[in-house]
């Protein structure tokens, strides 16, 4: 695969991808969790149904049940029984008698409608209906909702809290997952501390493993936080070693770039199999990849929309295919750009930006304004990427462009 328009020496953003995912494998070891523990794990199972949702015809209100025969011959009907939701009516009914009945409740054999109650009248023993009804009002067909041994969700499927609930209503108690992946997050950087510390001149607030961590929380993964680490040989290698045989992927931030203190280079050439890619993306030119003796790495860039904006395009696909999930979906849309983009040929440009609807009902996208690598607020403010592709010149105000929507992630 190649690309016309990279710039010689960068690698086109979907090669690279194409590239990552070819060499990631996913994981095989399960565990079986009980239901209530299950959010956000990736299923090994497939899960059939089973039983019948509802597992009987039931009423869709609290009113009165009657086969349709009776009120065709009549408007007032004999009350003869109930039937609550968790107590069936057990008795028979004939012709012109109706049961009270309960939202929920099973249907009695005799019956085949429902009136809700407001729309009838009683004194107790007798009721009258306002209205005809046609036959099978306000019943819930047994199954209708799911079928006995209907599939209902597949292996390969993250777990949403509807699920859970979905497994609930079919008396699962407990499921088949793939285990939890475990990703060590690194910040490298002499010049980082953290919060709650004193700046001394020249430092700045380390944040990329907190946007890091916070993105693979919502991954569902353990996180196993090697902290920041000081541009010193010895040091890096000491984290990467650990990490490597902590876990299952290690994440680093900062020094794969060309710097004098940039050591994970020389660090992860020692250790492991690690292409350091140009890629031919904006932000996020320098990131490295490849195979530590148990684990794989990406090196992210250490400006923290590069780094954002590489982990969530790049890194997140990879960790998403390494669960067994399913490949994340993302929306793309295609909409008015309402400011001028400034972009020269060469790189596939994320640029940041707010979508919204216009007065006149139309979906537009404006930037947030200023695309340095470093400006994290503009990504905090945007909604969307504004994705231009690599032969794409400047955009000038009211062409069409594409959008990736944030997803959850963001
Ligand atoms: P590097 O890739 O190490 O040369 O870093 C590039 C830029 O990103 C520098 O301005 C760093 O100070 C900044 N940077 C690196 N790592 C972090 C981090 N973890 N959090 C915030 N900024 C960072
Ligand atoms: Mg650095």
């Amino acid at each position: 695969m190649s690309d016309c328009c990279a710039a010689p020496g960068l690698l086109p953003f979907e090669q690279a991808l194409a590239n990552m995912l070819s060499q990631i494998s996913p994981i095989t070891e399960t565990l079986t969790l009980p239901i209530e523990q299950a959010l956000h794990y990736v299923l090994a199972q497939d899960i059939a149904s089973p039983l019948n949702v509802p597992p009987h015809d039931n009423s869709a209100m609290d009113g009165y049940a009657f086969a349709i025969e009776s009120l065709l011959a009549s408007k007032t009907l004999t009350l003869v029984g109930r039937s609550m939701a968790g107590s069936p009516f057990q008795g028979k009914c004939q012709l012109g008698e109706c049961i009270r009945i309960m939202t929920g409740a099973k249907m009695p054999d005799c019956c085949d409608s429902v009136e809700m109650q407001e729309n009838t009248s009683t004194d107790g023993e007798k009721v009258t209906f306002s209205q005809d009804k046609s036959f099978g009002s306000h019943v819930r067909k047994t199954g209708e909702d799911i079928k006995i041994n209907q599939q209902v969700l597949s292996s390969s499927h993250k777990l949403t809290a509807v699920d859970i609930g979905v497994l609930a209503s079919l008396g699962v108690v407990d499921v088949i997952v793939y285990r939890k992946l475990k990703v060590a997050l690194i910040a490298t950087g002499d010049e980082l501390k953290l919060p709650g510390h004193t700046l001394r001149v020249g430092d700045i607030y380390e944040s990329n493993r907190f946007v890091l961590a916070a993105m693979l929380n919502t991954l569902n993964v353990d996180v196993i936080d090697f902290g920041i680490i000081a541009d010193d040989f010895y040091a890096i290698k000491a984290a990467f070693v650990s990490a490597d045989k902590q876990a299952d992927a290690v994440i680093s931030s900062g020094g794969v770039s060309v710097g004098d203190a940039d050591y994970t280079k020389t660090v992860l050439d020692d250790l492991g199999e690690i292409s350091f890619w140009k890629i031919a993306m904006k932000p996020g030119k320098p990131f490295a990849f490849g195979k530590l003796v148990n684990s794989v790495f990406f090196g992210l860039p250490g400006n923290p929309v590069s780094a954002l904006v590489t982990f969530h395009q790049l890194a997140l696909v990879a960790l998403t295919k390494m669960q067994n999930a399913q490949p994340l979906k993302r929306t793309h849309l295609m909409v008015k750009c309402t400011t001028a983009l400034r972009k020269s040929p060469g790189r596939m440009d994320f640029q940041r930006g707010v979508l919204s609807v216009s007065d006149t009902g139309e979906n537009i996208v404006s930037s947030t304004g200023s695309q340095g690598s470093g400006i994290l607020s503009s990504l905090a403010r945007a909604n969307c990427f504004i994705i231009l592709p690599s032969e794409q010149d400047k955009v000038t105000a009211g062409e069409q462009v594409t959008i990736q929507l944030f997803d959850h992630f963001l």
